[in-house]
């Protein structure tokens, strides 16, 4: 069971919750391709819970975490703006009908970004969210659960690890998903049932405002063979060597295929019904450390595996391994030990954690740089305590396994994988 949060605010909150739908902005290219990845998480069946940001500070308790719905859909394309009394969610600028999302200047005020014609602003409140999912609602609450109460309150047990870094009020964050691990799901569902003692189980009518069937040919491509709608040219861009030309798209392609049965990732992956979490962009550290992509692993109803992909579009080299498992530089296996031990339910008292480095070529200079770190640090075979004692916890025992070096090259539309063997 899989949980996101989908990040809403005061104006598209009652379309989405009345119409049954999440959606999310369409990149044009640049750093925003990574707005693709949350289209590239949803699936049929997963939970979301809606996180409605401030626009202003007038009503800081109308905003919040609230909410549960479920993903009824596969992941579509659709233009057409869905109104709900006064709010609108658009599928494309309504003035000149440009298909990429509107982008926000110092003042807050949303620009239309064709830059074939004259500029002009996006009506306050409305935002261009082509990418799509259906969504039905599984409980809805009057009161949603504030900041303080979710991120600060003690009085209930538990933290929120992986959303309290990127805070998700940020304006740099504004209007994006995530998915969240299944302690903190359980922990915001919690709150909600508190906090709204009078549980409404009557407004669960949502009407969704199209039907599986007339979305059937606007499912979103694989990630490879999605185009720029204007030129045809892939988003994702292919080197004539079968490299990417940015990260993103290896990423993209990543969360796409986990679970789905691809030589080699599916080894790695293992049972998909003990694949507990998996995520992206998942942060351990103040420093912004963290997991490209995070899976958890579940057995007899316990946690016991963290495989922790670090993707590179080039090559894995000692900077790689340096940079990841040097415990000089860094302590993984406590941080992404504590990130997944700390709150989960039930406790357990030992962790595996994986690493994988993935490039196009897997240099020498890796294989040689862990070689160093297990001469060194003993890392590979060592076990690290952490100690939980203080939280009334069994502490957990952390064991780094040998680290997976994968290669890539993109053939077609598909990126095959291949597993460098080496001794450690
Ligand atoms: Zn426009």
């Amino acid at each position: 069971m899989n949980w996101h949060v989908f990040v809403v605010d005061t104006y598209s909150y009652p379309v989405h919750t009345t119409k049954g739908f999440c959606g999310v902005k369409n990149p044009k290219g640049g750093g925003r391709k990574g707005l693709l990845y949350d289209i590239k998480t949803y699936r049929k069946g997963d939970y979301v819970i809606f996180y409605q940001m401030r626009v202003d500070e007038s009503s800081p308790l109308s905003r919040g975490f609230r909410d549960v719905f479920r993903i009824v859909s596969d992941p579509f394309y659709d233009d057409t703006s869905v109104t709900s009394d006064t709010n609108t969610v658009l599928g494309k600028c309504p003035i000149c009908g440009y298909s990429y999302s509107e982008k926000p200047d110092n003042d807050g005020i949303y620009h239309c970004t064709n830059p074939n014609v004259n500029p002009h602003t996006i009506p306050t409140g409305q935002h261009i969210l082509p990418y799509r999912v259906l969504i039905e609602p599984v409980m809805r609450f009057d009161d949603p659960v504030d900041d303080n109460t979710a991120y600060i309150d003690v009085e209930d047990n538990g933290e929120l690890p992986t959303l309290r870094w990127r805070k998700i009020t940020g304006a740099g964050r504004s209007r994006s998903a995530q998915r969240i691990l299944p302690e903190e799901a359980e922990k915001l569902v919690r709150l909600m049932k508190k906090i709204n003692a009078n549980y409404q189980n009557d407004s669960l009518k949502t009407l969704n405002y199209t039907t599986p069937q007339m979305i059937a040919n606007k499912l979103v491509p694989e990630t490879l063979n999605i185009v720029r709608d204007t030129s045809g040219v892939p988003l994702y861009t292919v080197k004539r060597n079968g490299s990417l030309a940015d990260e993103s798209g290896l990423e993209a392609w990543m969360l796409e295929n986990i679970d789905k049965n691809i030589p080699v990732l599916a080894e790695i992956i293992g049972d998909l019904d003990e694949l507990e979490f998996w995520g992206n962009n998942v942060q351990d550290g103040v420093g912004g450390e963290n997991a490209d992509i995070l899976t958890l692993h579940k057995r007899n109803g316990k946690r016991f595996k963290a495989t922790v992909f670090e993707l590179k579009k080039d090559e894995v080299n000692k900077d790689t391994i340096n940079q990841v498992l040097n415990p000089e530089k860094q302590n993984y296996a406590k941080w992404i030990g504590q990130l997944v031990t700390a709150n989960c339910n039930p406790p357990i008292e030992k962790l595996q954690i994986q690493p994988i480095m993935v490039g196009f070529k897997v240099d020498q200079s890796a294989i040689e740089q862990i070689q160093n770190i297990q001469n060194n640090f003993s890392t590979f075979t060592n076990e690290m305590i952490i100690d939980y004692k203080y939280r009334n916890r069994t502490s957990v025992k952390i064991k780094v396994l040998k680290p997976i070096l994968l290669s890539y090259k993109v053939v077609g539309s598909t990126v095959e994988l291949r597993r460098e063997s080496y001794t450690l």
